[in-house]
């Protein structure tokens, strides 16, 4: 049994290559992976722009009745040089004239009886925008390894990056092992139970913008169970299954996995709950058993694979943590292991949810993070800070 630290380490280990990559539409690109830096083609901003509607002055002229000269509408080429004693009315975004070196905001003026524009308040801010203020042409903007999200949509738009290259999503099979199983449509006897992890793990998949393969239930019989595997491990890179990894007469996929020549990582994690957690792997494939209770195959998922997945694609996985006190002491009987706990978060502190154990897949439903507890501790006291990792949505 190795510890969860170790076990998370051996499997960002265990990504030990990358996917390729693929050049593709930038709108498609959310939640994929960059595998090139994207470099600014311009300078941004690319002219000097007011950053308010109100008028552009030479700041000389700051105590002088000022002509207004024009308006200037963003989008309009605007005059490039104001006379003395001179103005444009300017709109938010517009260009304004290359000697004009202050804006007015509207707010701040007003029209003389005789028609002419007076600034009654002098901000000792510009008001502008200046050329290259933010960026200059030939600056990296995006690193290879981000994580696209909506705002390097906008970004790669900006920049005029419409195609993108980002790194191939790794071929990935689901399947569930158990013979108490029924697939979700139908109505278990009263001895079977619904699969809910392969549709779980398909949806974790599905988040990370994988789209895997599902392969079904395999039933609890060792040639079966060998045959099944091998089939999944030639057509995909990675392999995901859950249930069968524990010390039950009808777990057989430590056993099927060691016949098909692939070495296990690691089968068994100090944690709770999670502990008959598998990593095996042949050259460049990869088989993860995850748990069959489902507290524990969706913690385990988060926790052990979706970094490795992350990896495969050259991105190094940053959950969000929050750091906040709980709400109430904590107590467990049994402190041998590392504890999962999964919690909520009101008025800025820390609660864990009712939780009856790692077959309490509901328990998940209430809860936007879980914190660990290291092996150890029994109690935790009201008030310690925490850190919360948050599910990702
Ligand atoms: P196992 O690891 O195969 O001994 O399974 C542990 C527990 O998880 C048992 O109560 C199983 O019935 C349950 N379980 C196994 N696979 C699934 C699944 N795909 N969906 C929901 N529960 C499962
Ligand atoms: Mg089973």
């Amino acid at each position: 049994m190795i510890s969860l630290g170790e076990a998370i380490q051996h499997s960002i280990d265990a990504a030990f290559f990358l996917t390729d990559t693929e050049k593709i539409y930038f709108t498609d690109s959310l939640n994929r992976i960059l595998a090139e830096d994207i470099i600014a083609d311009i300078d941004i901003p690319s002219f000097n722009k007011s950053a308010m509607d109100g008028y552009a002055l030479r700041k000389e002229d700051i105590n002088h009745p000022l002509t207004i000269l024009q308006v200037v509408q963003a989008g309009d080429n605007p005059i490039r040089e104001l006379p003395p004693q001179h103005c444009v009315k300017i709109m938010t975004g517009a260009r304004i004239p290359d000697n004009a070196n202050y804006v007015a905001k509207i707010e701040d003026t007003y029209i003389d009886e005789n028609g002419f524009v007076r600034i009654k308040h002098i901000e000792n801010k510009s008001n502008i925008r200046f050329k290259a203020e933010d960026t200059k042409k030939g600056d990296v903007i995006l690193n290879k390894g981000c994580l696209i999200r909506a705002q390097e949509i906008a970004t790669l738009a900006t920049l005029g990056k419409t195609v993108v290259s980002v790194h191939q999503t790794p071929t990935v099979s689901i399947a569930s092992t158990g013979n108490e199983l029924v697939e979700p449509h139908n109505i278990p006897t009263d001895y079977q139970i619904r699969n809910s992890n392969a549709y779980q793990i398909i949806a974790q998949c599905l988040q990370m913008k994988i789209n895997p393969l599902y392969d079904g239930i395999i039933p609890d019989n060792e040639t079966i169970t060998s045959e099944q595997i091998q089939q999944l491990t030639e057509k995909s890179d990675v392999v995901i299954l859950t249930g069968g990894v524990s010390m039950g007469d009808f777990d057989f996929i430590p056993h099927a996995i060691r016949k098909i020549g692939f070495d296990i990582i690691f089968q068994s994690i100090a944690v709770q709950p999670g502990k008959p957690t598998l990593m095996a792997q042949k050259d460049k494939k990869t088989i993860f058993g995850l748990p069959g209770n489902p507290v524990s195959s969706f913690l385990q998922f988060e926790l052990i694979v979706k970094p490795f997945l992350f990896k495969l694609m050259g991105h190094n996985y940053r959950p969000i943590e929050l750091y906040l006190p709980l709400a109430q002491t904590y107590h467990r009987k049994k402190a041998e292991r590392t504890s999962l706990v999964p919690v909520k978060i009101h008025d800025r502190s820390v609660i864990p949810v009712e939780y009856h154990g790692s077959a309490h897949l509901f328990s998940l439903n209430d809860a936007s993070g879980f914190i660990i507890i290291p092996s150890g501790i029994t109690s935790i006291e009201s008030g310690t800070y925490v850190n919360v990792r948050l599910f990702s949505s």
